[in-house]
């Protein structure tokens, strides 16, 4: 058996050893890796990828994706707005969603080609000026905007932690602001605090290098 799906399994069974009271969902992060490289893990089953570029992604996935309808494909990049229309032809989920302007279009968009994806909101905890994500005090009123006005389907929130910092934290934070707007999915977690992350309740985690090993 392939080493990706044998690195899968494992993290699925690290998981599931924690023994969280709610599904836990792997989003294997397969940016910089080919379909060809991709394959095994189609193969063994696995149905959730994670992309972070819609350019990419389209040329990777696209086609692929027409013949494989049961796979779902998660964009977890920034977006930028003149992406959306693309990203809403090709994605299922998006974790990225974090400013009015971006979701006026892609409310439109959906309408327009009458296909309704799920969100998570994307939270910038730590107030790093050069990452993306909504900040705690406009939360609560984005997250109206989003549900309310637009009729997103948000599902929880989402976090990248800050780097080289104590994501436990964050974690906790992210999880107390989700059972706030009593949203029942959570994306946080990736190859290196993932199971930190479940221990807080999250339910999407994603997982790149530990599965596709080291990007170049
Ligand atoms: C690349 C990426 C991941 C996966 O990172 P790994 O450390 O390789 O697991 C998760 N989330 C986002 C937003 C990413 O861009």
């Amino acid at each position: 058996m392939s080493n990706i799906v044998e690195s899968f399994k494992k993290i699925k069974s690290n998981i599931e050893s924690l023994k969280p009271t709610k599904q836990v969902n792997i989003v294997a992060v397969s940016k910089t890796f080919s379909l060809e490289q991709i394959k095994p893990l189609i193969h063994y089953g696995h149905t959730h990828f994670g992309e972070n570029k819609v350019q990419e992604a389209k040329s990777k996935w696209q086609e692929y994706k027409k013949k494989n309808q049961n796979l779902n494909l998660h964009m977890i990049g920034k977006l930028q707005s003149n992406k959306a229309k693309n990203a809403i032809e090709l994605f299922d989920y998006i974790h990225s969603l974090d400013n009015q302007k971006l979701a006026d279009i892609l409310s439109n968009t959906q309408k327009n080609i009458n296909k309704f994806l799920k969100y998570f909101i994307q939270v910038n905890l730590a107030n790093e000026t050069q990452k993306s994500g909504i900040s705690v005090n406009e939360l609560d009123g984005f997250f109206n905007y989003c549900t309310r006005e637009k009729n997103l389907e948000v599902l929880g929130l989402m976090i990248l932690p800050p780097n080289n910092d104590n994501s436990k934290k964050y974690f906790q934070l992210l999880d107390n602001l989700n059972k706030n707007l009593a949203l029942k999915e959570l994306s946080m977690g990736m190859s290196s605090d993932y199971l930190e992350a479940v221990k807080f309740n999250s339910t999407f985690v994603r997982i790149g290098s530990q599965i596709f090993g080291q990007r170049t």
